[in-house]
């Protein structure tokens, strides 16, 4: 690092349970890099998640992606250096915020498909919301790292989509909900995944690599290293 780390803007509150551990993550990785009493430079700013939720379920994206481009007009103007989107359905509007402000956002899908192309798997399984899921915006931006990308069934991406919005975004931590997951990415491995990528912030909350018979790719936390990585540069 050649001089003052840069701050890192955080865009959270979607939800705020996967914002928290956003924050955490990054203070412990700039505190293992740097050592000491080094913690990580940050801007957060929340958002009502009950707004963002009725604008996704009409399907108004647009408003979604202006409400968040002001927000991240606020960081920036705060003293952000980058951006950090914490949330990977809010990546549908990406373009819409990062054309609103002058620093980078760091795209999440981007830093998850480095790790993946960098463990050798390029067939994985993508768990999410139904948008995430069900959508071109994210699957696309991971095929175009070279990536193939199985999504689970329908019965099995309903049920995962719900664990997140009646459970996970809730703060609520279920066993019964755990062996669902497990037993939807044991699914994806037996149909070819040689790894899983946990697209949604919250799904760490609930599964871990113990969880899995392939790899696991947990956005959350390869987008905090990309952003420490770019903030100690
Ligand atoms: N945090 C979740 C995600 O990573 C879901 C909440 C949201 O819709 O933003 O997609």
């Amino acid at each position: 690092m050649t001089g003052v780390p840069r701050v890192i803007g955080m865009l959270g509150g979607m939800s705020w349970e996967s914002s928290a551990l956003y924050y955490r993550l990054a203070n412990e990785l700039v505190r293992e890099r740097l050592g000491g009493l080094h913690s990580a430079r940050c801007l957060l700013a929340s958002v009502d998640f009950a707004d963002i939720e009725e604008l996704q379920a009409a399907g108004r994206w647009d408003e979604a992606g202006q409400l968040l481009a002001e927000v991240a007009k606020g960081l920036e103007a705060g003293g952000a250096d980058l951006l950090l989107l914490c949330t990977n359905t809010m990546h549908k509007v990406a373009d819409q915020v990062q054309a609103a402000i002058g620093i980078p956002l760091l795209h999440l899908a981007d830093a998850t498909a480095e790790a993946v192309r960098r463990a050798g798997l390029p067939t994985v399984g993508l768990l999410g919301t139904a948008f995430t899921m069900e959508q071109d915006f994210y699957r696309d931006r991971l095929a175009g790292h070279g990536l193939t990308v199985l999504v689970p069934p329908a019965d099995d991406r309903a049920e995962v989509h719900r664990i997140i919005y009646d459970e996970l975004c809730l703060g609520t931590v279920r066993e019964e909900s755990r062996q669902i997951y497990r037993d939807v990415i044991a699914r994806l491995a037996d149909a070819g995944a040689e790894g899983v990528i946990l697209g949604c912030t919250e799904i760490e909350l609930l599964v871990s690599a113990a969880d899995s018979p392939v790899p696991v790719f947990s956005t959350t936390r390869l987008h905090v290293e990309a952003a420490v990585d770019a903030a100690l540069l």
